[in-house]
């Protein structure tokens, strides 16, 4: 028998409203590209986002359409995030981090139509030009005044689009279904995936975030999202904010530890996400003053493992650690690491040790370990198995991307993290290693296979392997380690000059090392397992 209860479709838009009726106090703080400080509430922002939306229906934009934004974080791009998904179409945040082969891809992948682009990157994509599509038109993110002049034609102004239209709309009915948001994420090989989020997932996700994070999502708290708009979705945070009333602090593009400070300092951030390694910046910079920023009472680290000194320097300063995992495919919080309350009785060394694993699954994600046979393992903390999660707010396939859906599920339908971990008696996740070839540098990613493909195509190059190596700074870097043939060696800075034509600076390697055999595992490939143990010590220079 069904029950009888009504079905109205979750949406996104119905987040921002919800916040503008019932946070009046509810603040947005961005620091701006243009240099100053910008302040508005949900009220505002949701008149803005309706002038926005009344802009792109008057572009012709339609349900479905593909538009990219290349920004910080600030109050336009959440603008952006729901005057987009508001009408039906979909929210492609691109990561201006990415090499410009990987970034044309995704734009050509995407079949973006529109293009939102802070200041920051408009000669970025004057150089991109020629490879653009010949229609994708671009909007600047900013006033008449501060329009950039340069070699790109039709460029379209952001406050212009918004200006003389009305600011009230009424959203339009569509499934909970509706594609809402597309998120890359760097492959294995090959070239990066797209994650799709629904307007149900997103919802439920903003539920679930604020529900297992009420210490810090309430009205009345500022949160500092370091981590950036264009890294799925600001882990649910321009989402879960407004449906909390929590007021969001966007720090801009300055993201080092003394602009992270003094900006924290004098907006009184309660809680500030990001990647262990802004953290590491902050933490040098509490050191210089002598004191934590005013307010501060908490931190959520993710994307990479919390390195202990961390944990423990955060805790012993007061401030609580929330170690967080999940991933692009699962929108994309998994666990989080706040304590039970029974727990506070605990000493800070215990404290500590507990907060270096990733928490407990947060409602509505399951989690299953298993062997390579697809064995279920026991949930004893001691088992180490291929991690495997399945729910509401989890890909159920990449974006037009058939090969890279054959490997991503197992076959009764969970996802494939790539991680590997154990899980305790009481749900305590930690990951312990990484079965997928990827490296994590500040929290971005670098596949090592794609080097080393490069790499071999030297005529000098008879085998070789990318690894990551741990990194103070920024948790992994690259090393590359080559075998070489009768003609010697290739030299370093030509293997460098050929992968950097394919990659960003900060993919690089850091350093690379010869040697006269490399090992291999029982089936012939080479061991990245012994490579790693190998060259666990190697010294690294700061790419910085
Ligand atoms: P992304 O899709 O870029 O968010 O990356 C997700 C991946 O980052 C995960 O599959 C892990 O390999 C890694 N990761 C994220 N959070 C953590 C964490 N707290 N500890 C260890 N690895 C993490």
């Amino acid at each position: 028998m069904e029950g009888l209860m009504m079905m109205r479709p979750l949406k996104i838009a119905d987040l921002l409203e919800f916040a503008a009726s019932n946070f009046l106090n509810g603040e947005i703080v961005s620091v701006r590209t243009e240099g100053d400080i910008h302040r508005t509430t949900y009220r505002e922002t949701a008149k803005r986002t309706a002038q926005l939306a009344h802009g792109l229906l008057r572009l012709g934009i339609n349900v479905g359409d593909r538009i990219a934004t290349l920004a910080w974080n600030g109050y336009r791009h959440l603008e952006l995030y729901y005057a987009i998904s508001g009408i039906g179409a979909v929210c492609h945040t691109i990561n201006p981090r990415l090499s410009a082969e990987q970034m044309l891809y995704i734009i050509h992948h995407a079949k973006d139509r529109l293009l939102f682009t802070d200041i920051t990157f408009v000669p970025m994509l004057e150089k991109l030009s020629p490879q653009l599509p010949p229609d994708l038109r671009i909007v600047v993110m900013t006033d008449r005044a501060h329009m950039p002049e340069g070699s790109l034609s039709g460029l379209l102004c952001y406050e212009e689009l918004l200006e003389g239209q009305p600011d009230q709309i009424d959203w339009p009915d569509f499934p909970e279904e509706t594609a809402a948001g597309l998120c890359y994420t760097s492959g294995t090989t090959g070239n990066p995936k797209g994650t799709l989020y629904t307007h149900r997932s997103t919802a439920l996700h903003a539920m679930m975030v604020g529900i297992s994070l009420l210490n810090v999502l309430q009205a009345g708290r500022r949160i500092l999202p370091v981590v950036p708009l264009f890294h799925v979705n600001a882990w649910g945070l321009p989402y879960a904010a407004p449906l909390t009333g929590a007021s969001l602090i966007f720090p801009g593009p300055k993201l080092d530890g003394k602009s992270l400070f003094d900006l924290m300092d004098r907006k009184k951030v309660y809680s500030a996400w990001g990647v262990p390694t802004v953290w590491l910046g902050l933490q040098a910079q509490i050191k210089a003053e002598g004191r934590n920023p005013e307010g501060f009472a908490d931190v959520v680290v993710g994307g990479s493992a919390a390195p202990r000194s961390m944990i423990e320097a955060f805790e012993k300063s007061g401030i609580n650690v929330c170690h967080a995992w999940g991933m692009t495919e699962m929108s994309p919080i998994g666990t989080q690491g706040n304590l039970p309350i029974e727990a506070h009785s605990l000493s800070l060394e215990e404290r500590v040790e507990a907060k270096c694993s990733q928490g407990r699954r947060v409602f509505g994600v399951d989690l299953k370990i298993t062997d390579d046979d697809g064995n279920r393992l026991p949930h004893d903390g001691k088992s180490p198995g291929n991690l495997y999660v399945r729910g509401n707010t989890i890909t159920s396939g990449y974006f037009n991307d058939e090969e890279a859906n054959r490997e991503a599920f197992d076959a009764e339908g969970w996802f494939k993290t790539g991680d590997v971990a154990t899980i305790d008696e009481n749900g305590f996740l930690m990951i312990t290693d990484r079965a997928k070839d990827l490296i994590k540098s500040g929290g971005e990613w670098i596949s090592s296979l794609d080097l080393e493909n490069v790499v071999m195509s030297h005529p000098k190059v008879v085998s070789c392997a990318v690894i990551a190596v741990p990194h103070e700074k920024w948790t992994e870097r690259p090393l590359l380690i080559v075998q070489s043939g009768e003609d010697g060696d290739a030299p370093q800075e030509e293997l460098l000059e050929m992968l950097s034509a394919h990659f960003a600076k900060w993919q690089l390697p850091d350093d690379v090392v010869y040697v006269e055999n490399l090992p291999l595992t029982a089936t012939g490939k080479v061991s990245k397992l012994t490579l790693r143990k190998q060259f666990a010590g190697h010294t690294l220079s700061d790419p910085a």
